[in-house]
């Protein structure tokens, strides 16, 4: 807690110590400044060391889940965590780097192929899932989960990636492959794209907003080439990109009752692109076919209509493309051909950098998600710190009493429990044939949630003036209250891409995008199966997620942002304090604070701190280590801050331990 406090205070974090312990849990603070601590050097100091060796660090943390990895046998995962900007790409990227770095010293060629592909595929993924914001120039905008597979030797051997919720292109943000594109590209690529070298040209970047940074065209596409995309695969990656661009420049105008397309010219295009006939995809932008009883009619769209088709397809063949690329990399850096019999367990960690808990003026359906990510993940840090702590001090002989703390699984439910969760909720209302509106399914919610503790709205609680009638809910996270708008939800949630455009792109003559849209085989009379809703695939990836890290030995690490503009030289005490909040850090440090915030084996703890006591220097001659170490610590007056187990010392406030090292250090 000591050095937990002194996130607080802001020179340290000026004086460049951006990391801190609560427990075992990395607390760490952006610099917004590089910083000359993740070199080799720094690398060779955390090697192999126990965490309160050394000043903290996310390579101790790192190394912490390798050891137990490696020693242990043990999958172990680290969870990153924190808003938007705090951090967690980076830290990511330096835990990557540590692990690629301390492993396979015999430079085997193999291994070190898996590692220059793992790093390699990051370039990809970075590429097209990361887009300017306004809180980040390169925000990520995708929750990413990495697992890296380890043989016995605890060297790197491949790695799986899931990715989570994509946003978006043309939404807010426009993802970075498109400006690498648009600026990047060489002229002749650019004139087969039909596309300008002029950002201003293209209405979804005019939107979104641009960015400073956009060279790396070239490294992007080696890395793919490099992790094995076919020149063709490539090709269709960028036409792909310039059929975004295209779509956002098309115009919709009526004549009378008839909706046409204004620039038609940009129908050729897209024809070429997608390598399709012309009229397939002018007809795929204004008609609709729909089967009437036995009858199959084309039905025009209204302008309307046509314009929220449009901006769909954008979305949905961005959405598939980045699904599509992850996918391939996955391929790639899968393990083959483990045989477990002859090269013993294959071990993985997990490294998780998903989105923390977003509050703004104005949260839809995309905060929710995130937010309820965020109370699963809670969920499982209750579940595993407490029990993790709980086993040990069983195993050790070390009574433990139980503490209270909120177990935030009632609001876990409101969102997933089935037939009344919130999520449910929104399904039913989007099975319903007819229009269902927003304002429809808030009504929904009121009704089945009335008397939940978790969760109110206007109608609800009539004198609260903070909600509208008719647009907003109120849930009452762990973290704190968030208000939500329902405008959007339903849209967002059906997440529906007209079939006509699925049958378009599965009839290209380009195969990679043929086999993108597998479902666009299907005839229209053959639809039947409703496609699986946005909330009900984001509830199982979540579901799956929390499962597969239960699994593990959890390590977290949490980021946090000292300012909303990107200043090295501010920390913002309020809004630091807010996030101590909602990143559960008190939970955390309650949970901790019951508990023992150190523990050592006895010979390891003699071997460190035995020079500071004269029973113990240079060697004891009492029957055991345990009593050694009892003595030790009589004589500095700590035995009441500590517990002797079976096999460890229990230590339970980091001042002790703060405190012996400072007597080590004046010894040695
Ligand atoms: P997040 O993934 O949490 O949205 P990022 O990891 O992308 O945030 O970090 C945002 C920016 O903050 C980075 O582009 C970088 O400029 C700066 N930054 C983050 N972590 C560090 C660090 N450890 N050292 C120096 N700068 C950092
Ligand atoms: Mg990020």
């Amino acid at each position: 807690m000591v050095h937990f406090c002194s996130v607080g205070r802001n020179l340290t974090v000026l004086h460049g110590r951006i990391y801190s312990y609560i427990g075992e849990v990395v607390v760490s603070v952006n610099p917004y400044r590089a910083m000359n601590i993740y070199g080799r050097d720094t690398i060779e100091q955390y090697k192999g060391r126990e965490l309160y060796e050394r000043p903290p660090h996310l390579f101790a943390i790192a190394d912490a889940a390798y050891k137990a990895m490696k020693r242990r046998n043990k999958d172990t995962c680290i969870v990153i965590s924190g808003e938007s900007g705090a951090g967690k790409t980076e830290a990511s990227k330096y835990i990557m780097q540590y692990i690629a770095a301390i492993t396979n010293p015999s430079q085997r060629a193999e291994v070190e192929r898996v590692k220059n592909m793992l790093l390699k595929s990051n370039c990809v993924l970075e590429a097209f899932g990361n887009a300017k914001t306004n809180r980040n120039d390169n925000s990520s905008r995708f929750g990413k989960y990495m697992d890296i597979n380890f043989d016995f030797k605890g060297d790197p051997i491949g790695g799986h990636i899931n990715n989570y919720l994509l946003e978006k292109v043309g939404v807010k943000s426009v993802f970075k492959c498109i400006f690498q594109l648009v600026k990047g590209a060489p002229d002749a690529q650019l004139r087969s794209l039909h596309i300008q070298r002029d950002p201003t040209a293209y209405t979804y970047i005019k939107v979104g907003g641009q960015i400073k940074v956009f060279a790396d065209f070239k490294a992007v596409t080696d890395a793919m080439k490099v992790i094995g995309f076919t020149t063709e695969e490539i090709q269709t990656v960028y036409k792909i990109l310039a059929t975004i661009l295209h779509l956002g420049n098309l115009k919709f105008g009526s004549d009378g009752d008839v909706t046409l397309i204004e620039n038609s010219k940009l129908v050729s295009v897209l024809g070429d692109l997608l390598s399709t006939k012309d009229e397939n995809v002018e007809k795929a932008l204004l008609y609709r076919t729909v089967a009437t009883g036995r009858d199959v009619i084309d039905k025009q769209h209204t302008h309307q209509e046509a314009s929220y088709g449009r901006d769909a397809l954008a979305k949905a063949i961005y959405e598939r493309l980045f699904c599509w690329i992850v996918g391939r990399i996955n391929d790639v850096i899968e393990v083959k051909n483990y045989d477990a019999r002859v090269h013993g367990k294959n071990t993985v960690i997990g490294v998780l950098d998903i989105y923390g808990f977003e509050i703004f003026q104005n949260n839809s359906f995309e905060q929710f998600c995130i937010n309820y990510c965020n109370e699963k993940l809670q969920q499982l840090f209750i579940q595993l710190v407490l029990k993790q702590e709980q086993e040990e001090y069983q195993r050790e002989g070390i009574p433990w009493k139980h503490i209270d703390y909120f177990n935030n699984q009632i609001i876990v439910d409101l969102v997933e429990q089935q037939h009344k969760g919130i999520f449910a909720v929104l399904d039913e209302a989007c099975m319903n044939v007819g229009k269902v509106t927003d304002e429809m399914f808030l009504q929904a919610l009121n009704g089945k949630l009335a008397k939940h503790a978790h969760y109110t709205s206007r109608k609800l609680s009539p004198t609260d003036k903070n909600l509208e009638f008719d647009r907003d809910f109120r849930i009452r996270h762990y973290a704190g209250d968030v208000v939500y708008s329902v405008v959007g939800f339903i849209d967002k949630n059906k997440d529906t891409l007209f079939q006509d455009f699925k049958r378009l792109l599965y009839n290209s003559s380009n195969p990679v995008l043929k086999a993108m849209w597998p479902e666009g085989k299907l005839s229209i009379t053959e639809v039947t199966k409703r496609p699986l809703t946005a909330a009900t695939l984001f509830k199982n990836s979540m579901i799956s997620l929390v499962e597969n890290l239960a699994s593990k030995e959890p390590y977290y690490v949490r980021c946090i942002k000292p300012n909303d503009v990107k200043s090295p030289l501010l920390f913002e005490h309020e809004r630091c304090k807010h996030q101590v909040e909602y990143l559960g850090l008190l939970e955390n440090v309650r949970v901790r604070r019951a508990g023992f915030a150190n523990r050592q084996t006895y010979p390891r703890f003699l071997q460190r701190y035995k020079m500071i006591s004269e029973f113990t220097w240079p060697n004891h001659d009492l029957p055991s280590d345990k009593e050694a170490v009892e003595r030790l610590l009589q004589g500095c007056g700590f035995e009441h801050d500590v517990a002797y187990g079976k096999t460890k010392v229990f230590i339970r406030t980091p001042r002790t331990i703060f405190s012996l090292e400072e007597q080590r250090a004046e010894m040695v």
